[in-house]
């Protein structure tokens, strides 16, 4: 048995990035998640589904997680109404130096309009759950043990300051991790954490190492069936995983010659 974890950044028709090919406009969302009602799925959070793959209890049927990166402020716009209208959960991965109001702990730069503080409280109010996604957003598997270590505990800490509730869900920003990287998340107290990987989460696999499936402004209907349903992977989605694992190569390659790091 696999859940698909899909993984969806923007939802807005005009995004506030240059970086639109992550963005899915509220109407092929919605068709979505009407898509997922129809067919008879639910939707669990994220730390819901670690859980039973941590604890070997049977993971349920039709099952689909939800999950969002970087704390847009379209999360609340879109998304969330979205979610309401369709009964469905979700997990919000944020980064915490890119909160809106985060105030004397900003760091980073923000790629658009972010969540504030009552935005993220509101959508935990409404039972999504709210995972980190690091402090400054950078590429974890480059960064010294100190850095490291902050990046992960600072995000942790601020989140779970201002919700009042524990948070054990991480997302790897760029969904890049390494042993490392693995090791200072247990050590933080996470209990599960998020890469990309475009493939299923199935108990054999790392439950810091959860791959996940990107959904993207080309994610036709076809690719998204194949996804939700987990029966098999599409050839979208193959392609994808290909490119995935060569992109990973270029970006060390890159990171080497210029020390940009490439968002993705
Ligand atoms: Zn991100």
């Amino acid at each position: 048995m696999t859940v698909p974890i899909l993984m969806y950044h923007e939802i807005s028709a005009r995004p506030d990035t240059t970086f639109s090919r992550l963005a899915v406009t509220p109407q092929a969302f919605a068709a979505q998640l009407e898509y997922l009602v129809k067919h008879g799925f639910t939707t669990f959070t994220a730390s819901a589904i670690a859980a039973a793959l941590a604890t070997g209890a049977p993971l349920p049927e039709r099952a689909v997680v939800l999950t969002f990166d970087d704390g847009f402020a379209d999360f609340h716009e879109r998304a969330l109404p979205l979610l309401r209208q369709y009964g469905c959960t979700a997990t919000l991965f944020v980064t915490t130096g890119w909160i809106a109001d985060v105030g004397q702990h900003a760091a980073g730069r923000r790629p658009g309009r972010m969540l504030a503080w009552s935005q993220i409280i509101e959508a935990a109010a409404d039972g999504i759950e709210i995972g980190a996604h690091s402090h400054a957003h950078p590429q974890l598997d480059q960064l010294g043990r100190k850095r490291l270590r902050a990046e992960l505990t600072v995000s942790k800490r601020l989140l779970e300051d201002a919700l009042g509730t524990s948070v054990p869900g991480l997302a790897y920003p760029f969904g890049y991790s390494s042993v490392a990287v693995r090791r200072v998340a247990i050590e933080a107290g996470y209990a599960y954490a998020c890469a990309a990987g475009n493939a299923m989460a199935s108990p054999q696999r790392d439950l810091f190492a959860l791959p996940r499936l990107t959904v993207k402004a080309s994610t036709g209907e076809g690719a998204f069936c194949h996804a939700a349903s987990g029966q098999s992977l599409s050839k979208v989605y193959r392609a994808d995983r290909m490119l995935t694992k060569g992109w990973a190569v270029v970006r060390r390659t890159r990171a080497i010659v210029t020390g940009v790091p490439v968002r993705a």
